[in-house]
């Protein structure tokens, strides 16, 4: 069985110190808890106090972002290194936001992810189409574009987890439905083992307004082996609510 996956992306959001009480609460919350992975993304500024009160909890810690080069003149930019550091198991990667805001391209996000994987960490490579691709039937063209040139020279064996977010549902209330959310990451799956030659059993979560109302049946699907959580993860109540409709019945 799949080991379901749930990571709550809190952003830009959070103080050090409401953020290590959130982490501490979680941490408690999970202590007797099996059948699911979960992983938080907290702002950089509150990664090294989180990761102190976590590293011995069922918690794991990732990096929103990251910068390909180890060190030197990047201004503003953070390393793997430095993310490994402060206790970072895994980096997202290519989330949308960074795409649409901060410009970033598949050629970038393809480096992000060698120099991840290079590090050991686990790549979060996120991808999805936006409203008008949606509606110009461009899902999967889309779909193949970002996995292919966001995964490009690498081995199929990484360790990679591949997060489906549909731009249209990210912080808009509106997630995807089961079905639509199935149909895309059947073809994910299928894509990258036939075409890009990457395991079957890759973990494809889910993301995008996802909330304790639409998480039970998001998660109960097969082919959904988690999810990927922005708004509802910054409240403790929310966020282990979705956790638990990750776990088996
Ligand atoms: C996200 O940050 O990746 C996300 C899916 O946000 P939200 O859950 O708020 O839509």
């Amino acid at each position: 069985m799949t080991l379901p996956l749930v990571i709550g992306n809190w952003k830009m959001n959070s103080l050090v110190s409401p953020a290590c009480d959130m982490a501490r609460s979680l941490a408690h919350k999970l202590v007797a808890v099996e059948g699911v992975e979960v992983v938080i993304a907290p702002p950089f500024t509150s990664l090294y106090p989180v990761g102190q009160i976590i590293k011995d909890s069922k918690l794991s810690l990732a990096g929103q972002n990251c910068y390909f080069e180890n060190s030197g003149a990047f201004t503003g930019e953070i390393s793997l290194e430095m993310l490994q550091d402060v206790g970072c198991g895994f980096i997202l990667i290519g989330h949308s936001e960074r795409r649409s805001v901060f410009g970033e391209n598949d050629a970038l996000i393809n480096k992000k992810v060698h120099q991840t994987l290079k590090a050991g960490l686990t790549a979060v490579l996120c991808v999805g189409e936006n409203l008008a691709q949606r509606k110009a039937d461009e899902t999967f063209k889309v779909l193949e574009m970002q996995l292919s040139q966001g995964l490009a020279g690498l081995p199929g064996l990484s360790q990679i987890v591949i997060a489906y977010e549909p731009v249209w549902a990210i912080g808009t209330g509106v997630n995807a439905t089961p079905q639509q959310a199935v149909e895309v990451h059947a073809f994910i799956r299928h894509y990258i083992f036939e075409k890009l030659g990457f395991s079957e059993k890759i973990r494809i979560i889910y993301g995008g307004s996802v909330n304790p109302e639409n998480s039970k049946n998001l998660l109960q699907e097969k082919e959904i082996n988690g999810a990927l959580v922005g708004g509802a993860s910054l409240k403790l109540e929310s966020f282990c609510a979705i956790i638990n409709s990750a776990l088996e019945p």
